[in-house]
């Protein structure tokens, strides 16, 4: 039976007998034996709470770099946290109420003051798991942090998780759009064309193709899009396209004047991206998050490596220090420096996202980047920048250019060796004008179309061809 979340002020797990239980068969006398606490508690200033299904995260965010010891408990599966120099506060007993129901790994948490200047949390879980504790240093806007990340025992495999939501082994089977968030219902963007469909619907709409390479798109784009033509005989094995939202959870990204978030604006057009890319035929897409959590740099680059991805594609939006800074660009990987100071600085910027976002020094990025780096990446970058270019012309016909050519510079998310990468700055956030744009679900629809028509002029031009990969 379910118990309601609550707070315990009593210890948690019976083990040595605590101070706690000692003061209290002594009474009020013995307060004056105990040893002082420090003048002043470490406070805690947040606690945020990040479930996801890759890994559930917990930040206490305190002004102070605190000391904490952990272990796990099984039957039940616990993880009891043990946090020195802390007094319980309001702010730590929010947490509590901060555990969603639909947690994938947390059932529940309780908080108690253990002994005196010690708090200990003891989190009851769905299953078994892989603590991740470390804390950070104080960075952005944030103060120090202390970290719980807590990982399933066997991470779940890409693939594994596209065919269970149906997304690899679709073929021409119509699925139910993923209609992104405040799609408006007003214009729906190209719907499939339902299997039940009883009467001939002339184009515009496409319809659910035989196997076929992606067309040529007409030289001028025209609106409606007409249904692209079959080539008859000519079997091409599916294109799995990685979609990159940039940043996420703790990293929000760049924050526009109104309040908007880039880690929010992002993940929208990511979702019509993928809707959009996903009625092209043999074309199937993995996100490298669908929802508000952080992803570290790396992890975007292995997970897309994971699904044999043909491409992938970051997307951002940016920012300056002056607001009148404006336009959309798009960048690839360069290997001798970056080709603008702005390109370069901006490079910098994104790459912070793992300092922001929050990742273990200790874990296994490092090694992952390394491998990488290794690598050559000349090949990845010539068919980046014709990418880049396909899909920079095509933003170019809805969208004021930041500059009129693809730039380079050194983003980690765009290190994959054997995968095409662009990072795509949608608008810039720090722009007024622009922010209002990046919000509004017109122009969110009308950016998605022209990156999913530019990547199509890419894959019409350079067909994906059987290859044997690294691994
Ligand atoms: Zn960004």
């Amino acid at each position: 039976m379910p118990q309601p979340p609550q707070i315990r002020t009593e210890p948690l797990i019976s083990g040595p007998i605590t101070r706690r239980t000692v003061l209290k068969a002594g009474g009020t006398l013995l307060l004056s034996v105990l040893p002082a606490l420090p003048a002043q508690a470490a406070q805690i200033l947040a606690v945020r709470v990040w479930p996801a299904d890759d890994y559930t995260r917990v930040t206490l965010e305190n002004d102070t770099d605190l000391k904490a010891t952990h272990f796990t408990v099984p039957d039940p599966q616990r993880l009891v946290v043990d946090i020195e120099g802390l007094e319980l506060n309001p702010t730590l007993k929010g947490l509590v109420a901060k555990i969603q129901s639909n947690d994938p790994y947390i059932k529940q948490v309780r908080v108690g003051q253990n002994r005196p200047g010690v708090v200990r949390l003891v989190f009851d879980l769905k299953e078994e798991i892989k603590p991740q504790v470390f804390t950070l240093a104080p960075v952005g806007t944030y103060n120090h942090r202390l970290i719980f990340d807590l990982y399933p025992i066997r991470p779940a495999d890409p693939i594994a998780a596209m065919i269970e939501k149906g997304e690899w082994s679709r073929q021409d089977a119509p699925v139910s759009p993923e209609l992104p968030p405040h799609a408006p219902p007003a214009t729906p963007v190209a719907p499939p064309v339902a299997a039940t469909t009883p009467a001939p619907t002339p184009a515009p709409t496409p319809a659910p193709q035989p196997p076929a390479v992606v067309p040529e798109p007409p030289a001028v784009a025209a609106r409606p899009e007409p249904a692209p033509a079959p080539a008859p005989g000519k079997v091409v094995r599916m294109i799995t396209i990685a979609l990159d939202p940039g940043h996420g959870g703790e990293d929000p990204g760049a924050i526009g004047a109104s309040g908007a978030r880039e880690k929010d604006l992002v993940l929208s057009i990511a979702k019509r991206l993928k809707f959009k890319l996903e009625q092209l035929p043999n074309v199937r897409v993995m996100l490298t998050r669908d929802g508000d959590y952080f992803v570290p740099l790396g992890t975007r680059v292995e997970k897309a490596r994971k699904v044999q991805a043909d491409l992938f594609i970051s997307i951002h939006a940016d920012a300056f220090l002056r607001p009148s800074a404006r336009g959309s660009s798009v960048f690839v990987l360069s290997e001798k420096g970056a080709t603008s100071t702005a390109a370069r600085w901006l490079a910098n910027k994104e790459n912070l996202a793992d300092s922001i976002g929050g990742i273990n020094m200790k874990g296994h990025d490092k090694q992952l980047a390394s491998v990488l780096l290794d690598l050559s990446t000349t090949a990845q970058i010539n068919d980046s920048l014709k990418v880049g270019s396909a899909v920079l012309g095509e933003i170019g016909g809805i969208a004021r250019l930041h500059k009129g050519s693809v730039e380079q510079a050194g983003f980690a998310v765009l290190k994959a060796p054997d995968i095409p990468s662009i990072l795509i700055e949608t608008a810039f956030i720090s722009n007024p004008e622009e922010e209002a744009r990046l919000k509004d679900n017109g122009y969110q629809d009308e950016i998605a179309t022209a990156i999913t028509k530019g990547i199509r002029r890419y894959f019409s031009k350079n067909p994906p061809l059987a290859k044997s990969r690294m691994t």
